[in-house]
């Protein structure tokens, strides 16, 4: 999909995000970043960062405040797991919690209706995101795996939200 918007100043993910290919942890800027030029090596950048789009820069249905160096968050989706992931810069941990952003976030939870996830993350801790809900699972380990939807109990509808051990990262 070509993207709508460019990435003006905004260099966001080249905090939030983890490179594997040049050891790069997320949470914290990458050494290669230049405040005020970017990227110190762009004709030579891994091929992860020139593949990166995120979903503020693919989608129409987001303006200029969710341009993540004003949200204070990158959002990414995976199509593989349809998982929505709003990375939080651990700097503003309750910057997803504002508005316009939560009330976003939340209607962009419905997708939950079709099997996806959205699932907010400020450094290990992880918070999947329903309609009516937030499931708080806390701290969790990189090579787990989230379950969560809907289950039925005492004839009732409830939201779940489970970690499992990821087999084929364990
Ligand atoms: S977070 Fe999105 S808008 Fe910002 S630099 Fe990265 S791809 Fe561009
Ligand atoms: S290599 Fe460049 S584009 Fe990639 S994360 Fe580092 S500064 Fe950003």
């Amino acid at each position: 999909m070509a993207p709508t918007k460019s990435c003006g100043d905004c260099s966001l993910c080249c905090k939030l995000l983890g490179i594997a290919s040049i050891a790069k942890e997320p949470g914290s800027w990458c050494g290669h970043y230049r405040r005020g030029s970017g990227c110190g090596i762009y004709a030579d950048r891994p091929g992860e960062c020139r593949a990166f789009m995120c979903e503020w820069l693919l989608s129409k249905d987001f303006g200029d405040e969710w341009r993540p160096d004003r949200a204070k968050f990158v959002m990414q989706y995976e199509e593989k797991t349809n998982r929505l992931s709003v990375v939080v810069d651990p700097a503003q941990p309750l910057a997803w919690k504002r508005e316009p952003y939560y009330g976003g976030i939340k209607r962009l939870s419905e997708r939950v209706e079709q099997g996806a996830q959205v699932i907010v993350c400020v450094g290990a801790q992880r918070i999947v995101i329903f309609p009516h809900e937030d499931v708080d699972l806390g701290p969790c380990a990189p090579n787990s795996r989230i379950v969560s939807g809907y289950a039925t109990q005492n004839g009732e509808r409830v939201a779940y939200a489970l970690l499992m051990k990821d087999e084929a990262t364990a």
